[in-house]
């Protein structure tokens, strides 16, 4: 079995509401690149890769010249061929590596028979666990959806609560100051009783801000804090200062990163990303690291459609010391490329699929629609705020968002979601 042909598409699917974030927002849609590696027996496997529209496509296109006539079930060469890390200096490829991954071992499932769980060890749950993803928002195209002060939060997770059945509640902040985001969050928790809680504001507050942060909600049942500061060293320096654990999916990317944080310990919790490191495999490699260093591990969400989730459950699926649980985007979403329409949540659980690969199938005609959406609006600056002309944040940021503005910038008005 040989790699005969590579493809990519881009595609725009709408959200529910424009989601806001420390660097600046989802203007209301996800810009996803889909790749579909086919093999000389007719096997085609799939992966998805995030935003990049033409780029993206000629990105992943371009390695044709790389993968053609490679023997997808030899994963582990794909590291060196494409993402070897003194070369990746210069072309910096592992997104695309994961990309790729993702689709050789749907190949390897379908060839198999197998689906990928099995190809990984093998299941240790049937289903992920997932927390509420939980966003300041900015009202959709039609005025609803807003999320901009505690009360509405707390009725946003309260609704997520009841149609999906979460149970735990990811704050993503950075957004306003640290002080209303510690209301807001500790709003959350009071209004949730029996629940568990995490805060992520990407990093944007000083080690000072962290630590009093931290602080002020060290009554609250936290699962861990995420990425309160910046960088390696002011995380050792929070952690030192707070009881809450602190997790990271900014620092601790790699293999070198995490010797760095098992020889000098910055996060005890180590969010791994089927993307950001660079495909399924690498996951468990690390995850098989942090279960020997008693290091925390969970599911992190970069944004996703069916095919990126399918690989967060199959990766969520064998990991024994998955203790926390996984983070999605995926329930902001209004609609999938997949067939059958979006997985579903049940008490806040999605089951890991069970059918040879990665165990989802491209809806033909969602693709070319949301294809069609993508040549349509083009891309969006993800790392801007459409609330503030001008504005791109710092590190630790100074200038944080009003949360006295109300309703939907002028910026979106030709954004339809
Ligand atoms: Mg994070």
């Amino acid at each position: 079995m040989r790699i005969a042909d590579v493809r990519a598409t881009t595609v725009t699917v709408p959200l529910q509401a424009p989601l806001r974030h420390s660097n600046g927002a989802h203007w209301g849609r996800f810009v996803r690149t889909i790749v579909e590696i086919e093999t000389d027996d007719g096997i085609v496997g799939l992966g998805e890769m995030g935003g990049g529209g033409q780029s993206a496509e000629a990105a992943i296109v371009a390695l044709k010249e790389y993968l053609v006539g490679h023997d997808p079930a030899r994963t582990e060469t794909l590291r060196f061929m494409l993402a070897n890390p003194t070369a990746s200096l210069y072309n910096n490829r592992t997104q695309l590596l994961a990309a790729v991954e993702f689709a050789c071992l749907d190949i390897l499932g379908k060839h198999t028979s197998l689906p990928v769980h099995a190809l990984l060890g093998g299941a240790v749950r049937e289903e992920v666990e997932f927390a509420s993803y939980l966003f300041f928002r900015y009202p959709s195209a039609d005025g609803s959806g807003e999320v901009r002060d505690p009360d509405q939060l707390v009725a946003h997770a309260r609704d997520l609560k009841s149609e999906h059945g979460f149970t735990v509640h990811k704050l993503k902040g950075g957004v306003f100051d640290p002080g209303y985001e510690r209301e807001a969050y500790r709003a959350l928790a009071e209004a949730l009783p029996g629940d568990r809680f995490r805060y992520d504001p990407n990093g944007v507050l000083s080690p000072e801000e962290s630590i009093e942060f931290a602080r002020g909600i060290e009554d609250l049942p936290n699962d861990y804090l995420e990425d309160p500061c910046y960088g390696l060293n002011g995380m050792r320096r929070v952690r030192e200062n707070t009881p809450i654990p602190l997790a990271t999916n900014t620092v601790v990317v790699n293999f070198e990163q995490l010797a760095t944080n098992v020889l000098a310990p910055a996060a005890d919790v180590v969010l791994l990303d089927t993307t950001f490191w660079g495909g399924i495999r690498p996951c468990v490699r690390a995850a098989g690291v942090c279960e020997t260093f008693q290091l925390g591990v969970a599911v992190h969400s970069s944004g996703e459609l069916g095919i990126q989730l399918a690989t967060m459950l199959h990766l969520g699926a064998v990991l024994p010391n998955l203790s926390f649980a996984a983070d999605a985007h995926y329930h902001h979403l209004r609609d999938d490329v997949i067939e059958g329409g979006k997985m579903l949540y049940r008490d806040g659980r999605i089951a890991v699929p069970d059918t040879p690969g990665l165990g989802v199938s491209l809806d033909r005609d969602k693709v070319a629609e949301y294809a069609e959406l993508y040549r349509e609006l083009g891309p969006y600056p993800y790392d801007r705020d459409p609330g503030r002309a001008g504005w791109y944040p710092m590190l630790p940021n100074r200038d944080f968002a009003d949360p006295t503005v109300a309703g939907r910038p002028a910026a979106m008005d030709r954004e339809p979601y």
